[in-house]
């Protein structure tokens, strides 16, 4: 057994609420220089969505992520050699368009806007790029604005005119926000196609960084990170990514995005793991294994047995007592309510997910779901379960369900402990 440390993160679905503190504050942190102008450490995406860059997750077309090949893993870069011998020929890399041209903000057009019944008074994108509706395909957070066809919503000139019909398709939208950053993976594919070797993984915490003096353009980490978390710098010639804000971290602080969350739905810990199963959990046949075996890479940073070899190891003291009291541990491995991003990427991603519960309001308020102790049905809920088990379970609705379950009964219990403010161990 080959124990060692990696810091990972857990955000919490259920409460965020899109407001981009996240990457603004990341993005005046670390993407303020000229060459990284349309890149974002973190996004916030809207999901489902297309996500940025565009269509990240399709990696039929951009070939990111590993491929078993002959129960042999191999990272899917297209046709590698052709690709070396002219980087400019790779097809495989997502365009200025594909990340959305850097805008900026035009207050012309929220200040000569017509009034709408409800603030704010003009559309959000065409605040932006002073386009109309109608030529708008994509964007940040676009699909916020789909409540309605786009004819539709083109023909809108005043809030209160506003078709009762597209009202109807509103109350069945639904949709959650997805903040992602790298995934920092323990089988990292960026590491794995760098020709330069100029991307790496620490030792010590599992931060994976880019060494700027090695890096010489490849850009075949662009292609191969399956979640596209890797930028060029167009001036410097240079790839750049999320660097976990480590030299935050080195100082005990949480990250600029973890600290900034207006939600508070970021939560830092450490886990140990065993780094002589990585092989084995990431070339698992089937997909729908991949969850599984993703977290029996994990051990239990408080039994005796791992604590003697953890220290036989070098696992500092400091990083023993960060495992023991990591909210990653309870929530990703203890008490299985946060998962990984699409493992079927097989990198082994190292931010975890809570999926968001989302009821409806009304559901809440009549007792069905999430109060008095009701036993929940997550059939209920507004996100359908097969679309969160294709994003963090390779499809696997089961655990997706479990945690939902437990989740609302926790929220069931809370209401009644804090709003009906009892506190007998009846309600246990
Ligand atoms: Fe590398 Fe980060 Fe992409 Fe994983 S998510 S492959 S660590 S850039
Ligand atoms: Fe979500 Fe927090 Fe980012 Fe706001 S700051 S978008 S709540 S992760």
């Amino acid at each position: 057994m080959k124990i060692q440390a990696q810091i990972g993160m857990v955000l919490n679905l259920d409460k965020c609420i899109g407001c981009h503190t996240c990457s603004v504050t990341c993005k005046n942190v670390w993407t303020t220089r000229k060459g990284v102008e349309y890149a974002w450490f973190n996004n916030v995406e809207t999901k489902p969505g297309q996500g940025y860059p565009t269509s990240w997750e399709d990696q039929d077309k951009w070939k990111g992520g590993w491929v078993l090949d002959k129960s042999r893993l191999r990272p899917r870069m297209g046709n590698k050699p052709t690709i070396m011998k002219n980087i400019f020929s790779n097809p495989f890399l997502p365009q200025i368009d594909d990340y959305y041209e850097p805008f900026t903000f035009n207050y012309n057009i929220l200040h000569s806007s017509a009034r709408f019944a409800t603030p704010p008074s003009a559309k959000p994108h065409s605040m932006i790029t002073g386009l109309p509706m109608e030529k708008i395909e994509k964007g940040p957070n676009w699909e916020d604005n789909l409540g309605g066809t786009f004819e539709e919503r083109s023909k809108e000139t005043n809030f209160d005119d506003l078709d009762k019909e597209m009202y109807a398709k509103f109350e069945n939208v639904f949709m959650m926000y997805l903040p992602r950053l790298c995934e920092h993976c323990l089988n990292p594919t960026c590491v794995a196609a760098c020709p330069s070797g100029a991307i790496y993984k620490r030792s010590e915490d599992g931060i994976v960084l880019i060494d700027q003096d090695r890096c010489r353009g490849w850009r075949q980490c662009v292609s191969a990170c399956p979640y596209k978390k890797i930028y060029f710098n167009w001036k410097t010639k240079r790839s750049e990514k999320c660097t976990l804000c480590y030299p935050k971290i080195e100082n005990g602080e949480p990250t600029i995005c973890s600290e900034t969350c207006v939600g508070r739905i970021r939560y830092i810990g450490v886990l140990l793991y065993d780094a002589d199963k990585i092989k084995q959990a990431a070339s698992a046949v089937e997909t729908t294994d991949l969850y599984q075996n993703h977290l029996d890479l994990f051990l239990d940073p408080h039994s005796p047995d791992v604590i003697r070899e953890a220290k036989r190891q070098g696992i500092p003291d400091n990083f023993m007592e960060a495992a023991q009291n990591s909210p990653v541990y309870k929530m990703a491995i203890d008490w299985k309510v946060a998962f990984p991003l699409h493992p079927e990427y097989r990198t082994l991603p190292m931010v975890w997910y809570t999926p968001p519960l989302s009821p409806i309001q009304e559901q809440i308020e009549s007792g069905k779901i999430g109060s008095n102790g009701i036993i929940p049905d997550v059939e209920m809920l507004r996100i359908p379960l097969k679309y969160l088990a294709n994003i963090f379970t390779a499809g696997d609705e089961k655990p997706i369900k479990e945690a939902l379950v437990k989740m609302l009964a926790m929220r069931a219990f809370m209401r009644i402990k804090t709003v009906e403010n009892r506190t007998d161990d009846s309600i246990l």
